[in-house]
């Protein structure tokens, strides 16, 4: 017996639209990159005068590896490199949560499911209060 769903015509053309585009990406890598300020050790250092001017920005690349935020930063040369490839990843998040919606869309409609919301395509911070908090998610599913 054969249980393929064959999405109409406009649902195809969407499809074969994100496909194509994905198909493009090109290299990505994960994670983020956020600029930091900071202050440093010395005692007289124009860190801590009044008004202070922080040291940096420092481009800190941060990524999860197994449930746990790794950073590296990143020199003005690499940021610039790279800078693409961190592009590329977002664009790639981007079309699979269009694929995603589309084909929860689809399958909801042919099942007669009531409508969940959408995939966000939101990915986990990284600050370390949140990483704290999806560390023990992660641990909990285990
Ligand atoms: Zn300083």
């Amino acid at each position: 017996m054969d249980h393929a769903l064959r999405p109409n015509a406009k649902d195809d053309a969407e499809r074969r639209r994100i496909e194509a585009a994905l198909s493009e990406a090109g290299f990505c890598l994960p994670g983020s990159v956020n600029d930091e300020r900071s202050r440093c050790g010395k005692a007289n250092c124009r860190c801590k005068a009044d008004p202070a001017v922080l040291h940096g920005p420092y481009h800190h690349w941060t990524r999860k590896i197994d449930g746990k935020t790794v950073g590296r930063y990143l020199t003005d040369e690499q940021l610039e490199r790279y800078a693409g490839w961190f592009t590329n990843a977002q664009r790639i998040r981007q079309l699979l949560t269009e694929l995603e919606t589309l084909s929860l869309r689809i399958a909801e409609q042919a099942e007669g499911w009531e409508p969940q919301a959408p995939p966000t395509g939101r990915r986990p911070r990284t600050d370390a209060k949140r990483s704290a908090t999806s560390t023990k998610r992660q641990q909990a599913k285990r």
